[in-house]
């Protein structure tokens, strides 16, 4: 395809830039999320962008839409096949069992945050590069764990400022119980399909738990009459969901059981949540987790690596608190006049940002300069002239009360030191 060379060149289709004051929030929500991973014992894992193309088919499931429609996949010059990540619980898992983190002390608690790719319809608040803020814990499959990860999450959304979200869980079974439940439901789909959409009646036979996913309209009421999940759990996978529901309660946090909850990934068993927030309309879901016991086998691990997760759309989030944003404010704002004032602002503005200031220095006429530091929202200026150089003192004005006062370099760094 030839292109002309004056063509301009814009983002790809469904990728965004994200720019600043937006960044300031992404960044808000970030540290946010560090700091509560951090007192939940959590440590950062990052893992490449790209796997081979099977970890994701067989981790995240083939007849699962991520893998049939949305997955970038390429083929490498040597011929192999190549996988932007879709999501990032198959390569967590990889990576605990290619580094044998199961050999290490307790529980394994990793957290990212980090860019995923999937080839979605664009559309608000659906991006193909979107950014998730995720954490496993693996190496326990106690509903205990269970519910200290749906707390980390619900501290994570009050921490950001979101409210008025709701969570909804449900338990899937596991191995034991759940073929019985997907039996069941084969049957009750075998004359029901015909009347449903196209990818209902492919699901109905290769895959009848992807039929509750289904979004489309008129299947609804089809959909909801269907048997609910929670109906055919063993014993086993019944005390362990009535645990986790106790323990969320003794933790006074609110939920709702949504049968029909299945989330749109194979290797779930057990317990599965999800939060949903009002403000993002249709595609109201915050985050999804669940718990995966059986994916370790499935990526051809010998070590059973029972697991836990969850991950936050962090695109949504932003899009959820970024109402409170406010530019982050400039300290400080340098007005040298003349050019040996410029060379000795420079070392002052080199002295203050080192003292964890944010300085802004700029040559020019004074008027110029103090509409510039006006925009900028800069809480003191300082003019610096050859009078101000030879006297060892400096014109400091606070832009907020007008008030201006002769100050050494010390007594500045003094005043304006950030608030720790
Ligand atoms: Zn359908
Ligand atoms: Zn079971």
């Amino acid at each position: 395809m030839s292109v002309s060379p004056t063509t301009l060149i814009k983002a790809v289709k469904g990728t965004r830039d994200l720019l600043p004051p937006s960044t300031e929030v992404w960044n808000r929500v970030e540290q946010v999320a560090r700091a509560i991973f951090r007192a939940y014992n959590y440590h950062e894992i990052r893992t490449p962008i790209f796997e081979e193309t099977q970890l994701f088919s067989r981790g995240v499931g083939t007849e699962t839409d991520i893998v049939t429609k949305e997955m970038y996949t390429f083929e490498d010059r040597d011929g192999s096949s190549l996988t932007l990540r879709p999501e990032n619980t198959a390569s967590v898992i990889r990576a605990y069992i290619e580094h044998r983190l199961d050999q290490r002390t307790g529980v394994q608690k990793l957290y990212y945050i980090g860019p995923m790719f999937r080839r979605e319809r664009p559309q608000k608040g659906r991006y193909r590069q979107f950014f998730q803020i995720g954490a496993e814990a693996i190496g326990s499959d106690s509903p205990m764990i269970d519910a200290e990860v749906i707390e980390l999450v619900v501290e994570i959304l009050r921490g950001v400022g979101l409210s008025g979200f709701k969570l909804l869980i449900n338990s899937v079974g596991d191995h034991n119980c759940r073929p019985q439940y997907v039996e069941r439901l084969k049957a009750e789909l075998a004359d029901k399909a015909a009347s449903m959409c196209s990818d209902c009646q492919r699901r109905a036979e290769t895959n009848p738990l992807r039929v509750l996913d289904c979004k489309v309209e008129a299947d609804q009421p089809i959909i909801d009459a269907l048997p609910h999940i929670t109906d055919f759990l063993c014993d086993d996978c019944r005390k362990h969901f009535d645990a986790v529901k106790q323990y969320l309660t003794d933790r006074g946090i609110e939920y709702e059981v949504r049968p029909r909850m299945v989330r749109g990934l194979d290797y779930y068993m057990r317990t599965t949540f999800e939060v949903v927030h009002g403000a993002l309309g249709a595609q109201n879901s915050v985050l999804g987790g669940g718990r995966y016991d059986g994916l370790a086998e499935s990526l051809g691990s010998k070590v059973h690596a029972p697991g836990i997760g969850f991950s936050i759309g962090e695109d949504r989030l932003v899009m959820s608190v970024e109402g409170d944003q406010t530019p982050a404010a400039l300290d400080l704002f340098i007005a040298p006049l003349g050019d040996a004032a410029l060379r000795h602002a420079a070392i002052l503005a080199r002295d203050f940002r080192r003292s964890g200031l944010s300085v802004e220095l700029v040559e020019g006429k004074l008027k110029r300069a103090m509409e510039i530091a006006n925009k900028l929202g800069a809480r003191y200026t300082l003019i610096i002239g050859d009078n101000e150089i030879a006297a060892g003192r400096y014109a400091l004005k606070n832009m907020s009360t007008g008030e201006q006062v002769e100050l050494t370099h010390d007594e500045i760094a003094a005043r304006l030191a950030p608030s720790k």
